[in-house]
């Protein structure tokens, strides 16, 4: 017997019809003879609306309240989802993470599952229930909610179905499966039949929030069989592969982009040994974290170092840049939160080189500045100026031909469509 974890996200679950629909997916999988664990999130908006309300009561709502507030749209999904399957024949029951056990720490705004008990979930299936999990939530050692971060549900899914053992956890969203950019803001843009977990797992951290980040990462670390699928449409959707397939590898799979970045440049410190420990040890023991670095150096003796932070930790790391530029007599503090990093993936650039200064081409004839520069083996990012980010983005797409990227069908999906 199969057994399958299915997920549905935010606008899958986005009106009563959509739930029904959703349920309908799930009862054709069941009807076929696999064992279904399901993972929803809140409705479309509900999670924003929700984080809204707690900052309406306080400017820096205490992280333990705003957690157990924020992660009560996905129960109310369990139960939505769970009555219309009752309704049709079916036995269902919703459960809470507090109901399953999904353990995770006590980082109540971004905690990570530690553990999952398996045994509310075995029982369900012996006896033919099909058990429906709200996402996004977790429990911590002491029994406080927690809430596993924006987009948290993907990993729910993944970790359920790392601790079930599944043979596939398949992610329903709005798009058809992973793209070789966001469709919203490439049109052209095309779906991949195949990803290598490398490139998913660069893309979410690089900001294509398909998967969040740590869903991608428990995938790789259990190996999980994962698939972004539509809710909406059939097909195969995107199914992402651990083997290093044979087939030539295209060199640029993707293009991600991140808007929530801000930079910040300290100007004219002594050039010294240790003086980048100076800046960059601040911003780190006051838990800040730090993407990008660049450090010039200046014929009179003194240097720039530029850095980029998270945009929501942009006024406390320039406080702290302040207070450092002051002892160090620096000549000037400079920030800029209006900026985009845009990121080239692709495992193919393991094997060839240039594609560094073919995408500097690209954005030189558009025009745009290129203000930093990282690259690791599989990818190139670069920070512009935010107002060039559709632009960049569009002439890349096209500069590297991703519209006519080939991409073959691959392990067609196991349930019927519907
Ligand atoms: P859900 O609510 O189902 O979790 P999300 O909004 O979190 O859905 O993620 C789906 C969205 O991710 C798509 O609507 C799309 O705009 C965006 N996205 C960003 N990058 C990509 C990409 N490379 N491929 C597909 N979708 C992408
Ligand atoms: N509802 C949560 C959010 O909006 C979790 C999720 O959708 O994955 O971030
Ligand atoms: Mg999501």
């Amino acid at each position: 017997m199969t057994l399958i974890v299915v997920k549905f996200g935010g606008t899958s679950m986005g009106s009563p019809e959509r739930i029904r629909h959703a349920a309908e997916k799930v009862i054709a999988l069941h009807k076929q003879g696999h064992q279904v664990a399901v993972v929803v999130s809140a409705i479309s908006g509900e999670t924003d609306r929700l984080v809204n309300l707690t900052k309406a009561m306080a400017d820096d709502p205490d992280p333990r309240e705003y957690a157990a507030a924020i992660t009560t749209g996905e129960q109310i999904s369990t139960a939505l989802l769970a009555i219309y399957l009752i309704s049709r024949g079916y036995q269902a029951r919703s459960f809470n993470a507090a109901q399953i056990k999904i353990l995770t720490d006590a980082n109540y705004k971004s905690a990570r599952i530690q553990h999952i008990e398996t045994e509310a979930l075995t029982n369900c299936f012996n006896e033919k229930i099909i058990p429906v999990i709200a996402g996004f939530q977790g429990i911590d050692p002491t029994g406080s909610i927690t809430a596993l971060g924006r987009g948290g549900s993907d990993t729910t899914a993944v970790a359920i179905a790392a601790a079930l053992k599944a043979d596939e956890c398949q992610i329903f969203t709005d798009v058809d499966g992973v793209y070789t950019c966001d469709p919203r803001i490439v049109p052209e843009a095309k779906r991949l039949a195949r990803i290598t977990f490398d490139e998913m797992l660069e893309l979410a951290s690089l900001g294509a929030k398909v998967l969040q980040k740590r869903s991608v990462e428990f995938a790789g670390k259990y190996k999980v069989k994962l698939r972004v699928l539509s809710s909406f449409a059939e097909g195969n959707g995107t199914l992402i592969t651990f083997e290093d397939s044979s087939m030539e590898q295209p060199l640029v799979s993707g293009i991600a982009f991140n808007r929530s970045e801000a930079k910040l440049s300290i100007r004219g410190v002594p050039d010294i040994p240790g003086i980048a420990a100076k800046i960059i040890g601040p911003i780190s023991d006051a838990a800040i974290d730090i993407d990008m670095i660049i450090q010039n150096g200046s014929a009179d003796g003194t240097t720039d170092l530029t850095f980029t932070v998270n945009r929501e930790d942009y006024l406390r790391a320039f406080d702290i840049v302040e207070q450092i530029a002051l002892e160090l007599k620096a000549k000037e503090v400079r920030g800029d939160q209006k900026i985009a990093k845009i990121s080239l993936v692709g495992v193919g650039m393991r094997s060839h080189a240039g594609i560094a200064s073919k995408m500097f081409d690209i954005l030189g004839k558009e025009g745009i500045h290129i203000q930093l520069i990282s690259t690791s083996e599989i990818k190139i990012s670069v920070v512009i100026d935010e107002k060039y980010l559709e632009l960049a983005v569009r002439a890349l797409h096209s500069g590297f031909n991703l519209e006519s990227l080939e991409t073959e069908e691959f392990d067609p999906i196991i349930i019927p469509n519907i």
